[in-house]
């Protein structure tokens, strides 16, 4: 689905000299790459606040406790997403409110978030799906409306860019209160383990979480409020700081790709291919993403896998059918999209390295099993 060697062998010579120089420093934590990889990332984001930390999951986590949410707050976020988004909301003993997706975009439903909210209502978290940013202006005016925190889950997103009716633009996971990423190897911004990051501008809210990234700690050994301990090593900050510079060139290759595919796709009646909007920048392909229709979408994936393309289905099954998030709240009649789109989706090999002929390859399959 990846070609992370590929890539690597573009940037060796950089990512190598740069590893060898934090084992010789033995800065291996919070060195001076952790705090260069911070500042390069606000500044290409445009944000006040970077705080690297440990991986996605706890950035999502570290963010909803620097917003003082207290048991039982209900928290919507959408159905149709990674299980970590709701994973750390049911941890922090909130209440997760799980709502169905647009069925064009895959991201949260703007009506359907309106219908969930009650009094206890506290945060939205909205998860910018495969690379596509989730409606953030509607999505921040209910929030305003309703006296809501807005928590971006920016892991899929890095690099997208939000552009607003009135024409002003901004980066994705710097649009609401404060967001999360992940950089996963395989996400858009990858290091060579696990690391995360959260983003704010608000100042106050960035001085308490990078507390609670420290234990809690904001002057040495005196512990004000429960934290955790969440870092980004060095060695992944360095190989961060030898690659955020590629980022605008790796989502092109990313978005040049999807469109590649969208046109040998065209015409194809079984096959729904993920939207193109004019504005371009608001979609950074993480995943490539297709719908396919009167096709059975197990038996294609493994046709594809039987010619050695390999493929993904996120996500098979909805939040709310997980037993770890069931709930007698939730009605099935209330997630319509969600509960077709576990049975259509199909997500193809998106990376930076793909070529014209792999892409030709694997097209050329996908249109031979969705015509049998
Ligand atoms: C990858 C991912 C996460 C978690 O990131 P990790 O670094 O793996 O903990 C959270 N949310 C979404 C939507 C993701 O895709």
């Amino acid at each position: 689905m990846v070609d992370l060697q590929s890539q690597y062998a573009n940037i060796q010579d950089q990512v190598d000299s740069k590893i060898a120089g934090v084992l010789k420093s033995a800065a291996f934590i919070n060195g001076p790459e952790v705090h260069s990889f911070q500042n390069e990332l606000e500044n290409y984001l445009g944000v006040k606040h970077v705080i690297p930390c440990a991986n996605g999951t706890d950035a999502l986590q570290i963010a909803m406790m620097g917003l003082d949410l207290k048991p039982g707050d209900e928290v919507i976020t959408a159905d149709f997403t990674f299980a970590a988004t709701v994973e750390v909301i049911a941890l922090l003993q909130l209440t997760p409110v799980l709502v169905d997706v647009d069925p064009v975009d895959f991201n949260i439903s703007i009506d359907a978030i309106k219908k969930a909210i009650t009094p206890k209502t506290k945060a939205i978290v909205p998860v910018h799906l495969f690379g596509k940013v989730a409606n953030m202006e509607a999505i921040m005016a209910i929030a305003k409306e309703h006296n809501l925190f807005v928590i971006e889950d920016n892991a899929q997103a890095i690099g997208a860019t939000y552009t607003f009716k009135d024409g002003s633009k901004k980066k994705a996971g710097t649009i609401g209160h404060v967001s999360s990423t992940s950089f996963f190897p395989s996400k858009n911004l990858g290091c060579y383990g696990d690391g995360g990051a959260i983003f704010t501008n608000d100042d106050d809210l960035a001085h308490k979480i990078r507390g609670v990234v420290n234990h809690g700690m904001y002057v040495r050994y005196h512990h004000d409020v429960v934290g955790v301990n969440s870092r980004l090593d060095s060695i992944q900050a360095a190989v961060l700081n030898v690659k955020l510079p590629h980022l605008d060139t790796y989502n092109k290759a990313r978005q040049a790709a999807a469109e590649k595919y969208n046109v040998a796709f065209i015409n194809q009646k079984n096959i729904i291919t993920p939207i193109v909007s004019e504005d371009r920048d608001c979609h950074v392909f993480h995943q490539y993403t297709l719908k396919v229709l009167n096709t059975d979408r197990d038996a294609l994936a493994n046709y594809l896998n039987e010619n050695g393309i390999p493929c993904g289905v996120y996500y098979p099954i909805p939040l709310h059918s997980q037993k770890a998030y069931a709930d007698e709240r939730y009605d099935e009649t209330d997630f319509p999209v969600t509960n077709q789109l576990v049975k259509e989706v199909i997500s193809l090999p998106m990376h930076t390295e793909l070529e014209d002929e792999q892409l030709a390859f694997i097209t050329s399959k996908v249109i031979e099993f969705v015509n049998r």
